[in-house]
């Protein structure tokens, strides 16, 4: 019987594909790193190429574990978001290489477009900011810097995509131009209210509409891919973008629920049901899901600095090997003895945004050492998250639970801590591949293996470590308080 599900999760550093049981359960996983192209200082690019050709490779070696193409019910795509790809309709080639989502080389035109007093009404069309994170800038900087692109657009074969895009595209052979509406929905050119592409706001950044894919829905019948690939067509019945799937991987599917992951930096997404979000903290509104053409949103906030500051200690002050020793080190003493750190190594994020603040560490004494330094650095991850929760708090979005994934999460002294400082319980999966899970999970429900995407989360979902709040009001208090003169600091 065809009952597994293959997921395609296409992420910045590396490509993976992974073979789900239809109980969520993970069979099999192949990776491939991908090639980070860095021209100029702020630009980062990949090869569409490559993402294709290894992305492909990974799936080839996967299928055969589930006994080849015939037992693959469907497969699911998610993907680092936002990046750009361009090719040509008529040849099915990339133009130019891909824009990634953490190129900054579009802020002049984000700039012009800010003092231009554009801000407000794309927020309130879009759920976005005008930075050069988002897709619409890219384009257009395509358009006016790579002569081939602006060719193609006047001969009226241009194709512009985001990373599943150019994936389905590949996938199915050149027959599906689309992008689902949780990946459209970070372009800077999507209305959230309609979920289609605006035609004022592709006059206004300057991108022809015929370029753009068409937006579907992110579980269904989407696409079949071309026979050839694997050996007979494969329905393609789920796609996200990355952040979005690691939130259905950890089923926030009410409004209230909210998912943390803590890699490199920390991605915040709360679910607001079929409410569009209206921020005015500065957190972002996006699609979550689009199914049978119904809506459900987010609200995002992210923070710059999180694992990278353990990698900090680890590599630049070399107080432990290995990250997870951090743990040990703040179980060993009863407190920080007054020590804080302001994590702005590279700028603050949401609800600060302070891109010029500059990391601090206050409260030195001589008995301040290692292990100090250390629990400092896991309180700062409580310090922050607790700011973002003012800031969703403050926008009509108090958190209802917190589901914390990402490589960090496996630390359970900073769960605990989180728990403490939120007064919130706090929830972490046996498992924490959440993004590749809530990819399977709308792929799962999209071909029918289950009734619908709640049924696909309950059923796919594995084990849960709760750990409950348990901190006195007062340490908490005090705690806060020294964080917030740290953070004037900064
Ligand atoms: P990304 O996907 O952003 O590359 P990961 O989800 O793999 O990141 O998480 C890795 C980050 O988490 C690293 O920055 C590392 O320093 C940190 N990290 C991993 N394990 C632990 C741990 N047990 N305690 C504290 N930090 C950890």
């Amino acid at each position: 019987m065809a009952d597994y599900i293959l997921v395609l999760d296409e992420g910045t550093t590396s490509t993976r594909a992974m073979l789900f049981a239809s109980d969520g359960v993970l069979v099999a996983s192949a990776q491939a790193p991908i090639t980070q192209h860095y021209p100029q200082s702020g630009w980062v690019e990949h090869d569409p190429r490559e993402i294709w050709e290894k992305t492909l490779a990974c799936a080839l070696e996967v299928v055969p574990k589930a006994g080849g193409a015939a037992s693959i019910a469907a497969i699911g795509i998610t993907n680092q978001r936002e990046t750009v790809v361009a090719w040509d309709r008529a040849t099915a080639e990339p133009l130019t290489n891909a824009i990634v989502w953490q190129d900054r080389r579009t802020e002049p035109f984000c700039a012009a477009l800010r003092d231009a007093g554009h801000e407000a009404g794309v927020q309130e069309r879009t759920g976005l900011l005008l930075d050069p994170y988002f897709s619409g800038t890219k384009m257009r900087w395509m358009l006016d810097n790579v002569p081939e692109v602006r060719a193609a657009a006047d001969q009226g074969t241009l194709a512009f995509g985001t990373v599943e895009s150019w994936l389905v595209y590949k996938l199915t052979g050149g027959a599906a131009h689309i992008t689902d509406a949780s990946n459209a929905s970070r372009t800077l050119l999507m209305g959230l209210e309609d979920a289609q592409f605006d035609e004022g706001l592709c006059d206004l950044l300057g991108v022809p509409r015929a370029s753009l894919p068409g937006v579907v829905d992110c579980s269904g019948p989407l696409a079949m891919t071309a026979a050839d690939l694997f050996g007979r067509a494969i329905p393609i019945t789920g796609l996200a973008g990355d952040q979005q799937a690691a939130t259905i991987g950890q089923a926030c599917l009410a409004p209230g629920q909210t998912k943390a992951t803590y890699g490199t930096g920390a991605f915040v997404l709360t679910c607001q049901g079929s409410r569009i979000p209206r921020s005015t903290n500065r957190l972002l509104g996006t699609v979550l899901t689009q199914i049978d053409g119904a809506r459900t949103y987010a609200i995002e906030g992210s923070v710059f600095v999180a694992g990278s500051l353990v990698q900090w200690l680890r590599d630049s002050l070399g107080i432990v090997e290995v990250a997870s020793q951090t743990e040990a080190l703040a179980r060993s003493i009863p407190d920080s003895g007054g020590v804080v750190i302001v994590p702005a190594l590279s700028g603050l994020g949401a609800p600060h945004w302070e891109a010029e603040a500059r990391g601090v560490i206050a409260g030195l004494s001589f008995a301040s050492g290692k292990a100090q330094l250390a629990r400092a650095a896991l309180e700062a991850m409580a310090h922050q998250t607790h700011d973002l929760a003012a800031a969703f708090t403050a926008d009509g979005a108090p958190w209802q639970s917190l589901r914390i994934d990402g490589g960090m999460s496996a630390n359970d002294w900073m769960a605990q801590d989180l728990a403490d400082m939120l007064g919130l319980p706090v929830e972490r999966p046996g498992s924490v591949e959440t993004t590749a899970l809530g990819a399977a999970m709308l792929a799962a429900s999209g071909v029918g293996i289950y009734p619908d995407l709640a049924s696909a989360c309950q059923a796919m979902r594995g084990r849960l470590a709760t750990f409950e709040p348990a901190m006195e009001p007062d340490v908490r208090d005090a705690r806060l308080a020294a964080w917030r003169k740290a953070l004037s600091a900064a």
